[in-house]
């Protein structure tokens, strides 16, 4: 603990993710206890979970938010990258295809770091779980807020624990709400004689699929992350990202409502391989975003060629 002022004795954190977890150690510097309430059975687990359900693509922190998180929790990407993380300069081990052409390679000095988001995510929780004076209550629900008779104050939050349906209230001087895109928190307001806030949704129309691959064995490359962009009218990302000794992550995105460019994909100078299924240990899919139309399969030929920088792929 610092030796700042304390604005209260105990926080409440709706929701043990990202946000919850840095919000979860910024408090600890300034409250008594923070105690965060995530609806997942969390543990110690790096498998993807329900409520974070991007768990099984590659996710990427560039380097501004490399930097605040590594303010807030220091050495945990020299950790992550020693556990299979890949540090990457945003030109020289990232390869892009982009407009048509591949991209000049140089020192850019500017990190990014590239895992699976559960990876990421079991990392940040251990550090946050090590501040004494957080408790994480997993297999918990936020039911809805605590207030004042008035209802001039909010005053706590009611949970339920999942594991016996036992209820509880949790008193506390600051409730902070990263329950993400399925907040109640708009309703909670409402029912206590306030407006909802007005909300603004922003339609990204993106999927994404990922395949995972052994990862060959190739001394010979000299890059760790590949960027294939599309040229428009082709609306199709792929991105190769090599990990650590054992396993690559095929990544792809795409406009949901667009049509594989599998064609296109092909037709890009340096890839001289197909995809294939050799070495594939785990496929996976998720649609990304609320406001997007309908599902997307992706299975079949679609699938093939988004993956079509995998196992085996050359890069001249
Ligand atoms: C496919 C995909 C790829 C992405 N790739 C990247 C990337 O490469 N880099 C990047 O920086 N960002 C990426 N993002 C965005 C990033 O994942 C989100 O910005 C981030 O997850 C938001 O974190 P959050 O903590 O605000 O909310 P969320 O991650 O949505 O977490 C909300 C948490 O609250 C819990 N919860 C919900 N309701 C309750 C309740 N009533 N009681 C208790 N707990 C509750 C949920 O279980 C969950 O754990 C990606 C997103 C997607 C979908």
């Amino acid at each position: 603990m610092s030796e700042t002022k304390s604005p209260g004795r105990h926080a409440v954190v709706i929701g043990g993710s990202m946000g919850g977890l840095l919000s979860a150690r910024v408090l600890s510097d300034y409250f008594d206890n923070v105690t965060v309430v995530e609806r997942d059975e969390v543990g110690d687990s790096v498998e993807p979970r329900k409520g974070v359900p991007q768990g099984n693509h590659v996710h990427t922190i560039y380097g501004g938010g490399a930097n605040v998180v590594e303010r807030l929790l220091p050495g945990l990407f020299e950790k992550m990258v020693s556990e299979g993380a890949t540090e990457c300069d945003f030109s020289k081990g990232l390869v892009w295809y982009h407009q048509g052409v591949w991209k000049m390679r140089t020192d850019t000095g500017l990190t990014s770091f590239w895992q699976s988001r559960a990876f990421l995510e079991s990392h940040i929780r251990r550090r946050v779980r090590e501040f004494s004076n957080v408790n994480i209550i997993e297999n918990c629900d936020a039911e809805s807020l605590l207030s004042t008779d008035d209802n001039s104050q909010v005053t706590g939050v009611r949970v339920t624990h999942r594991n016996d349906d036992r209820t509880e209230e949790l008193p506390a001087d600051l409730v902070v709400d990263t329950s993400g895109r399925g907040s109640k928190t708009p309703e909670w307001l409402e029912q206590l004689g306030y407006q909802k806030p007005k909300e603004l949704a922003v339609g990204i129309d993106l999927a994404y699929a990922s395949r995972i691959y052994e990862r060959p064995d190739d001394s010979s490359r000299d890059w760790t992350v590949m960027g294939l962009f599309p040229t428009p009218p082709a609306s199709q990302t792929s991105r190769l990202h090599l990990s650590d000794r054992r396993t690559t992550l095929d990544c792809q995105r795409r406009g949901i409502s667009g049509r594989s460019s599998a064609g296109r994909r092909r037709g890009i100078p340096g890839i001289r391989e197909k995809p294939g299924t050799a070495g594939l240990l785990r496929s996976d899919q998720r649609r990304q975003t609320t406001d997007t139309v309908g599902d997307v399969s992706l299975s079949g030929r679609g699938s093939a060629g988004a993956t079509s920088c995998c196992r085996g792929f050359r890069k001249d």
